[in-house]
C-alpha cells in the first residue's frame, strides 16, 4: 500500500499531460515553448515539495496552468516601464531625468529604424565624422569654437582630465571637490583619468593666490566644477571664471569648466532661477566645458564638450573617445533636441523640460482640484486628501537652493502610525500598473502635481488602489502572485 503523499505525487500530472492541454497551447503562442515548459516544470516541482513535506498540493489541471499563466506573464513584463514621476522632482535621475521633445523621438525612431549617414560624407561619399550632425548646433549655441559628445557627463569630464592631463596635476578649489548621486566624486574620477588633484583653497574660500600659488611644472590645467547640488552660503569666496581664465591663460594652461546640468537658455527669461551657460562660461574664457545632455538641455543621455578648437581636436583623438562616444539614435535625438533652441519661443512650448519647469503655480492648483475627488475616493478608507502649497525642485543637481512653487496632494492617513501607514500608502500608489511616485514627508504621502502630463490616465487607474488592510501593523506583507 503506497502512503497518502506518495499517492498524491503520482496524482500530480506530468510535464508533457499538461502541454497538452489546450490553455498551454495559448501560453506556447504567447510566450515560446522553452519558457512555457520551464514554467510548468517549475511549478509542478513545487507542487511535490509541498506534498513531501505534508503541505497541501494543488493538482488540479486547469489551476496549476493558471498559475504558470501567472508567473509567465510576471517574468515577461518588461522590467523598464512608465511610471508617474509625482516627486516633485522634475530631472529626477532615478527616473529617467529629461523626458524628450516629439521631435527627438521621431528622430531618433527614424535612426533606429533606417539606415543614416552616421558616418558618411553625402557630399563627398566618404567617411565622415559622428559628431559633425551636431558640432554647428552645439557651436552656435554656445560661442565656441567646437565640439564632441560622449556618453554622459562624467564621460566628458573624464575624457577631457585624461586628454589633458594624463600623469600631471589639475588644481581644483576644495569647496569644488563634489559628489554626485554617490558614484561621480571629482577626486575619484580625476584618479580614474590618470591625473593628480592639486587641491587648493578652503572648503568656503578659495583666493587667486591659491591657484597661483599651486601651478608648478607639473601642472597641467585649471579646473571649476559648477557647484550644482548644493550651495555653500555664509563667509565665502570663489575666484570668478575670468579671473581663472586670465591666470590660465599667463601660465599656459588650459581652463576647464564642469557645468554639469548648463543649460543653452537664459532660464530667467522664463521666469526661472539664473543657471551658469556654456555661452557666458565660454565668454568668461573658458578652454573646455563640458555639461550634460538629459539635465536641463533636456535632449537624450550624453556628454557635451566644446571649447578650444586645438584641445577639443586633441580630445576626439583620445583612444577612450572610441569607448565612450554615442550612439547613432542619441545622436539623431539630440540633433533635433538642439534644433529647438533656435528658436526661444519653440523651445519654450516643445522641450517637456521647460514646459514642466515653467507651469504656473495656479495652473498646477487647478489639477489638483481636478484630480482631488478621485484621489480623495481612492484612499477614503484610510487617509484624507487636501490640495497643498508645495515646491518642486528641478533636480540633477540644478539650481540647487531654489525650489519652484508647485501644488500637490496630501495623504494624511487616520491610523496611529502614521509614518509606517504613509510608507504602506506609497507602496500601494507604487503597486498600481503605471507606478506613481510620489514622496512620505511629516506622516503624510505627497504628490506633486508638476509633472502629471497624463491625467486621464492617472485618474483611471486609481480605482485600482489597494493599501493594505492594517495601517498599524509594522511590516508590509510581500506582494502575492497573481
Ligand atoms: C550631473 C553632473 C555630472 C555628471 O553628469 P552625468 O551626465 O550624470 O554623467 C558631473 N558634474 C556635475 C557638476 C554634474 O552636475
Amino acid at each position: 500500500m503506497l502512503n497518502p503523499a506518495a499517492t498524491a505525487r503520482r496524482a500530480i500530472p506530468s510535464v508533457d499531460r499538461l502541454l497538452k492541454l489546450d490553455p498551454a497551447g495559448v501560453l506556447i503562442a504567447e510566450y515560446g515553448r522553452p519558457l512555457v515548459v520551464e514554467t510548468i516544470r517549475a511549478v509542478l516541482d513545487e507542487q511535490r515539495a509541498l506534498l513531501n513535506s505534508d503541505g497541501a498540493a494543488s493538482l488540479d489541471e486547469d489551476s496549476l496552468l493558471a498559475t504558470c499563466s501567472a508567473r509567465l506573464r510576471a517574468a515577461t513584463s518588461a522590467s523598464l516601464k512608465p511610471v508617474f514621476n509625482l516627486t516633485g522632482t522634475v530631472l529626477h535621475t532615478n527616473l529617467g531625468r529629461a523626458l524628450l521633445p516629439r521631435a527627438a523621438v521621431e528622430a531618433a525612431v527614424t535612426a533606429m529604424t533606417r539606415a543614416v549617414n552616421l558616418e558618411y560624407d553625402l557630399d563627398g561619399g566618404a567617411r565622415g565624422e559622428r559628431d559633425s550632425h551636431v558640432e554647428a548646433w552645439l557651436k552656435r549655441l554656445t560661442g565656441a569654437a567646437a565640439a564632441l559628445v560622449v556618453n554622459n557627463n562624467a564621460a566628458a569630464v573624464y575624457l577631457a582630465l585624461n586628454t589633458l592631463a594624463l600623469r600631471r596635476e589639475v588644481v581644483v578649489s576644495r569647496g569644488e571637490l563634489i559628489e554626485i548621486g554617490g558614484a561621480f566624486r571629482i577626486p575619484d574620477i580625476m584618479a580614474r583619468a590618470g591625473c593628480r588633484l592639486r587641491e587648493v583653497g578652503t572648503t568656503n574660500r578659495t583666493h587667486a593666490k591659491d591657484y597661483t600659488g599651486a601651478i608648478n611644472a607639473r601642472t597641467a590645467a585649471i579646473m571649476k566644477v559648477h557647484a550644482s547640488n548644493y550651495a555653500i552660503q555664509g563667509f565665502t569666496a570663489s575666484v570668478p571664471e575670468t579671473e581663472l581664465a586670465a591666470i590660465a591663460r599667463a601660465h599656459e594652461l588650459p581652463f576647464i569648466v564642469d557645468l554639469g546640468s548648463g543649460t543653452l537658455v537664459d532660464l530667467e527669461r522664463y521666469g526661472l532661477p539664473h543657471e551658469p551657460t556654456p555661452r557666458e562660461t565660454i565668454a568668461n574664457g573658458a578652454d573646455v566645458v563640458t555639461f550634460s545632455g538629459d539635465k536641463l538641455l533636456g535632449g537624450p543621455q550624453c556628454g557635451l564638450i566644446v571649447g578650444n578648437a586645438a584641445l577639443i581636436a586633441k580630445i576626439r583623438k583620445n583612444p577612450m573617445k572610441r569607448a565612450l562616444r554615442v550612439d547613432k539614435v542619441t545622436l539623431a535625438a539630440l540633433e533635433a533636441t538642439l534644433r529647438l533652441y533656435a528658436d526661444p519661443e519653440r523651445v519654450a512650448r516643445e522641450l517637456p523640460t521647460l514646459r514642466l519647469l515653467t507651469r504656473a503655480q495656479v495652473e498646477i492648483e487647478a489639477q489638483a482640484r481636478r484630480v482631488l475627488p478621485a484621489i480623495a475616493a481612492a484612499v477614503a478608507r484610510c487617509a484624507d486628501a487636501q490640495i497643498i502649497a508645495c515646491a518642486s525642485q528641478i533636480g540633477s543637481g540644478a539650481l540647487p537652493v531654489d525650489a519652484l512653487p508647485s501644488a500637490g496632494i496630501a495623504l494624511t492617513p487616520r491610523a496611529k502610525r502614521r509614518g509606517t501607514a504613509a510608507a504602506a500608502i506609497a507602496d500601494a500608489f507604487r503597486a498600481l500598473p503605471v507606478p506613481v511616485i510620489g514622496r512620505v514627508k511629516d506622516g503624510a504621502f505627497i504628490l506633486d502635481l508638476r509633472c502629471l502630463d497624463d491625467e486621464a490616465g492617472f485618474i483611471a487607474q486609481l480605482a485600482r488602489l489597494k493599501v493594505r488592510e492594517n495601517l498599524d501593523a509594522k511590516t508590509p506583507r510581500r506582494k502575492e502572485e497573481h
